[in-house]
């Protein structure tokens, strides 16, 4: 048994590890989806025999848990829209932390005072990681589905509050694991204790940050399953919280280059202290609202050299991924060279509009990061934005008081002409307003964007 299990965990690692690695170029990303899916299955079987092995199981919690949790997910990965992955995946992630969390609550329940102080230190360092984990996750679920707005969240002088809770919850670490052992009531305090601080260190950040917070919190998940593998002595659990906790943190800091921010920068003075919903931005918007015809655009697009397109979280909303891809399909076929200029945090989550485009069968040649796109869109007839808003706000260069205020963004300064799909005015995710709209080189086309581009195709197919 002792063999056949090994082997698991050996098989297991390596479909992991290979599958991680091919999850980094979008052409082997399925690929690699599937062989880590296969390694995570095999890592399940092994979580059914172990018991076995250890004389001390409990099997009928252990099948009863795998086809609770099973028909949860199965039920919910089928209902979920693809606009609700980003809050879903914040859902899950807060999961894990909690099943973390409360393998050091069994572990200190049945262990108190017979481990030693690295023990006790490990067991609740991870509890408490586990609860941060869990309940901030909770909360940036309820901000990315729109349920919490910043203003419910708003805690008097967040950073003093966070800095005393974070400095509370360390003592007790040190002076408990010294002890030995918890009363009831001590273990009782550490747990409430670390449940409002993951509410607290993620309720004051909001805005351009939380993609940054929220790889964080991934990353935080995966080290906490990376210890729950040593105290259980779970190789594979270990091996996969190792992967994920550093990969996360490598996600994170990648967020913040591009975001131009320091982590300290986001934990502990955000863009975004008043929240995504405040409506305004620092100065007075100048200039008009011009707006532009289905008819009027096609034109414009079918006699122009270059054309960029600009996808933001709109684009999702209207599941327009495969009318944009069509309507390049034209575009090219008339002589115009067209690229996607993709900004890292648009969407709701890392990676977001390459997913999307992938779905399309965009070809990923066409796609540019951050600064080639910058390049691109300074010599460009027209970009069209579908569905962005914040990643092409100028505020972030030109207004020193405005909330994103040093965000890199996609840059339509030199761009000849700029046309904006949305449905209104409304302001994206930080909530304020975009002067880009009031350019003079802006022209606006009020609604869905996937009909807006269906009209816009018909349109070039008559051209
Ligand atoms: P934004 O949220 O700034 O703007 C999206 C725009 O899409 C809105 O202004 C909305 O305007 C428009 N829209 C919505 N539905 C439709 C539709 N059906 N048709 C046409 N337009 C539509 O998106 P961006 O992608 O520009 O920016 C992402 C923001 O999210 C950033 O602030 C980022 O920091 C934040 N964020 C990103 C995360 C990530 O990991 N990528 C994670 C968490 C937050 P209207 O309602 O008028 O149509």
């Amino acid at each position: 048994m002792t063999v056949f299990l090994d082997l698991i965990i050996f098989v297991s690692s390596i479909l992991l590890i290979v599958g991680l690695r091919k999850l980094s170029h979008p052409k082997s990303a399925n690929n690699g989806n599937v062989l880590a899916a296969i390694g995570v299955g095999l890592g399940v079987m092994l979580a059914i025999f172990y018991p076995l092995e250890t004389e001390n199981n409990n099997y009928l919690f252990i099948v009863l848990g795998i086809i609770i949790g099973g028909v949860i997910g199965l039920i919910s990965a089928k209902k979920v829209p693809m606009t609700a992955m980003p809050e879903m995946v914040s859902l899950f992630n807060g999961f894990g932390g909690f099943s973390a969390a409360l393998i050091s609550l069994i572990w200190l329940i049945n262990n108190n005072a017979i481990g030693g102080v690295s023990d006790m230190s490990v067991v609740l360092s991870n509890l408490f990681l586990g609860f941060v984990a869990f309940t901030g996750s909770m909360v940036a679920y309820g901000k990315l589905s729109g349920k919490l707005q910043d203003r419910h969240l708003q805690i008097p002088y967040a950073t003093v509050v966070n800095i005393i809770l974070l400095a509370v919850a360390i003592a007790m670490t040190i002076y408990f694991a010294y002890h030995g052992r918890l009363t009831t009531l001590e273990l009782s305090m550490f747990t409430v204790l670390s449940v409002i601080y993951g509410i607290t260190f993620v309720a004051p950040i909001g805005g351009a940050d939380m993609p940054v917070v929220i790889s964080l919190l991934n990353s935080l998940t995966g080290i906490t399953a990376a210890i729950s593998g040593i105290m259980t002595d779970n190789k594979l659990m270990l091996l996969g919280g190792v992967l994920v906790g550093s990969s996360g943190i490598i996600l994170t800091m990648l967020m913040c280059t591009a975001m131009n921010r320091t982590l300290v920068g986001v934990l502990f003075g955000s863009f975004t202290s008043s929240g995504a919903s405040s409506g305004a931005s620092g100065s007075a918007t100048e200039g008009t609202i011009k707006e532009i015809s289905v008819s009027d655009l096609a034109v414009q697009l079918a006699y122009s050299d270059r054309v960029a397109i600009i996808p933001g979280y709109g684009m999702a909303v209207a599941q327009a991924q495969k009318i944009t891809k069509d309507v390049e399909n034209l575009l090219v076929n008339k002589g115009v060279e067209l690229k996607y200029t993709i900004h890292p945090v648009a969407g709701r989550m890392p990676g977001h509009m390459n997913v999307l485009l992938a779905e399309a069968d965009v070809s990923y040649d066409k796609l540019l990061d951050l600064e080639e796109a910058n390049d691109f869109l300074a010599d460009t007839d027209v970009a069209i934005i579908v569905g962005a808003n914040d990643v092409v706000n100028p505020a972030a260069k030109e207004d020193p008081s405005s909330k994103i205020y040093g965000m890199p963004i996609l840059d339509l300064a030199k761009t000849k002409n700029v046309i904006v799909l949305k449905r209104s005015m409304n302001p994206g995710y930080a909530g304020i307003e975009n002067p880009l709209f009031f350019k003079p080189n802006t022209k606006m086309l009020f609604n869905d964007a996937k009909k807006s581009l269906e009209g816009i195709l018909s349109e070039l197919k008559e051209l």
